[in-house]
């Protein structure tokens, strides 16, 4: 059976199927879905991730991290976390970019929330002898409670939403049912929208709602407004933000959201102002969101540049030069994706924003 034949048989026993409950099966569901089948990530793959595409923007953020630890007065026994770390590339260059910082790598305990056991694994080739002490869990929750630092790279583009459309009739739920054919298809069905969607301005349009992306931000701020730390989030998203933005990409494509679920990966912007409300209920201060490309510059992006570029070969220089051109133009990743920081109200402003 494909993971198709499950969800028609599901709609046509129990009726329609909201869209995050799709999400959630064509991404995650043990067997068939999306990152629980195959590595996706990569030239080779469907889709490329800014630690994939340059090593700087892992070491950008190792430092970064290490500015934040020793800002909370060096604790010695911290959690450095990531939540979806993909093939564990940026946790190596985490580690390899803070090595040599006196007392960072004995204070840490290294912690991975990951589902998919095919991604496990080739986190654990990849970070195979870069820190002692690595574990994985399956939820947050799992992460042991101690000082968080914590970064999530397109980690909550991943989560589901549901869609509502404003009509003057009121709100609809956008799902997804069954046509005549028994294929599947977009539906409009009369509901109720979150609270929080019920206060936008009211236009004909479709909004976004991410509950998973609310919960997710409140229990990483409560457990760093009780324990200490700071959060590095970094996705593509909006401010503040309307309109259908539930794409499927395979093989660096588009692909139709309705077709071969599980074989494409399936994504939605990330709402940053539910995670700011969210993580302000919480308890902490969020700074942000600022985009990619104004983040890793005040960071020092291009000094880095220039220092990676002195011992390299032209054929070197120009990938490395391209590829932090790529993270940080505006009309590439620079704008698109943004960084926001949920932060201890007791430390300063982290550096970046
Ligand atoms: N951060 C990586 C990968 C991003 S892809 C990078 O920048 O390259 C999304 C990652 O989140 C994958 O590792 C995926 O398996 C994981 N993931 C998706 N949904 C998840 C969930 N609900 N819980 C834990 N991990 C999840």
């Amino acid at each position: 059976m494909t993971l198709e034949t499950h969800i028609k048989e599901a709609i046509f026993e129990n009726g329609t199927m909201n869209i995050a409950d799709y999400m959630v099966l064509a991404l995650t569901q043990p067997e068939y879905g999306y990152y629980m089948r195959k590595d996706p990530f990569g030239a080779q793959g469907d889709f490329i991730t800014a630690p994939e595409i340059s090593q700087i923007f892992g070491e950008l953020v190792g430092a970064w991290l290490v500015t934040q630890w020793v800002m909370m007065g060096k604790p010695a026994d911290c959690a450095l976390a990531e939540i979806g770390p993909g093939r564990g590339t940026l946790m190596a260059d985490i580690l390899r970019a803070t090595a040599k910082v006196k007392g960072f790598h004995e204070s840490v305990s290294v912690h991975l929330m990951e589902l998919s056991p095919i991604l496990r694994q080739k986190q654990w080739t990849t970070l195979a002898g870069k820190h002692p002490n690595i574990t994985w869990h399956m939820g947050f929750a799992e992460i042991p409670p101690k000082p968080l630092l914590l970064v999530a790279n397109e980690f909550f583009d991943a989560l589901p939403i549901r869609q509502y459309l404003h009509t003057k009739a009121g709100w609809q739920e956008r799902k997804i049912g069954l046509d005549i054919k028994g294929n599947l298809e977009f539906i409009y069905e009369a509901a109720e929208p979150p609270e929080a969607l019920a206060e936008e301005p009211i236009s004909e349009n479709i909004y976004e709602y991410c509950d998973a992306a609310r919960a997710m931000a409140f229990v990483l701020a409560n457990r760093i407004s009780m324990y200490g730390g700071s959060a590095l989030i970094i996705d593509y998203g909006y401010d503040h933000g309307n309109g259908d933005t539930l794409q499927a990409v395979r093989n660096h494509r588009h692909h139709n959201v309705l077709e071969e679920p599980g074989t494409a990966d399936l994504t939605a912007h990330v709402d940053f102002n539910i995670i700011t409300h969210a993580a302000a209920i919480g308890g902490c201060t969020v700074y942000g969101p600022v985009g990619q490309g104004f983040f890793l510059n005040r960071l020092g992006a291009l000094e880095r540049t220039a220092v990676l570029c002195e011992k390299a070969t032209e054929k070197q220089k120009e990938a490395i030069t391209s590829g932090i051109m790529r993270l940080t133009n505006a009309d590439q990743m620079g704008t698109l994706f943004k960084a926001l920081c949920i932060i201890n109200p007791a430390l300063p402003k982290p550096e970046g924003f």
